[in-house]
């Protein structure tokens, strides 16, 4: 199994670290030959959607990687990759890869609460670490949308078929692999 994560801005070092502390061999897509490859799952980090999403089309990796979450490569979104996946944003006017039927608002929690921890239950795993840092929210969702977590009333996890995502960041949590064993156990390998 080998999986990719876009490597142009945010915190993509930290879901290598993890992928390594899995065993499961990764490589960054950088560049346009990288997007090419064969994989098996794609990871988009959190970080800056605008600029993130911008990055992608001027390395001309959007449409390819776009239509290979179209054709069911399975996806993990961290809040701006969950912004990322959104085919609604309330409060942008942009859109991204448009892939999943969920509304979210960027910046969810307002600038007091810009970041914070909580835990959570996400599926039937309990007492889940989650790092929030200017994270969205998912306000809606349509349809194929299963929710896999609820903090305070707000969607911060789903998953629609080949996709999941998380407002939160599994990734900044230090000896924590749950989320990313799900998206390898639940959505890449069940595939
Ligand atoms: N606020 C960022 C955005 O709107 C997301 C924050 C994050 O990824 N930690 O893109």
């Amino acid at each position: 199994m080998k999986i990719a994560i876009t490597a142009l801005q945010g915190a993509f070092l930290e879901h290598e670290r993890i992928l390594e502390e899995l065993g499961v061999e990764y490589f960054e897509i950088r560049k346009k030959e990288d997007a090419k490859k064969e994989f098996d799952g794609l990871i988009l980090p959190g970080g800056e959607s605008t600029t993130i999403g911008k990055l992608l089309y001027e390395l001309d990796l959007f449409h390819i990687l776009k239509s290979k979450i179209e054709s069911g490569l399975p996806v993990f979104g961290t809040c701006a990759g969950l912004i990322l996946l959104a085919k609604d944003i309330s409060n942008d006017d942009k859109r991204y890869f448009s892939t999943m039927n969920i509304t979210v608002k960027r910046n969810a929690y307002g600038r007091q609460l810009g970041s914070f921890e909580t835990t959570g239950s996400f599926g039937s795993l309990e007492s889940v670490p989650m790092v929030f840092i200017r994270a969205p929210y998912i306000e809606k969702t349509g349809d194929d949308v299963e929710v896999l977590s609820v903090v305070d009333g707000n969607i911060v996890a789903a998953k629609q078929n080949n996709q999941l995502v998380t407002a939160f960041h599994p990734e900044l949590v230090k000896n924590f692999v749950d989320i990313h064993k799900y998206f390898i156990d639940e959505i890449i390998t069940k595939r």
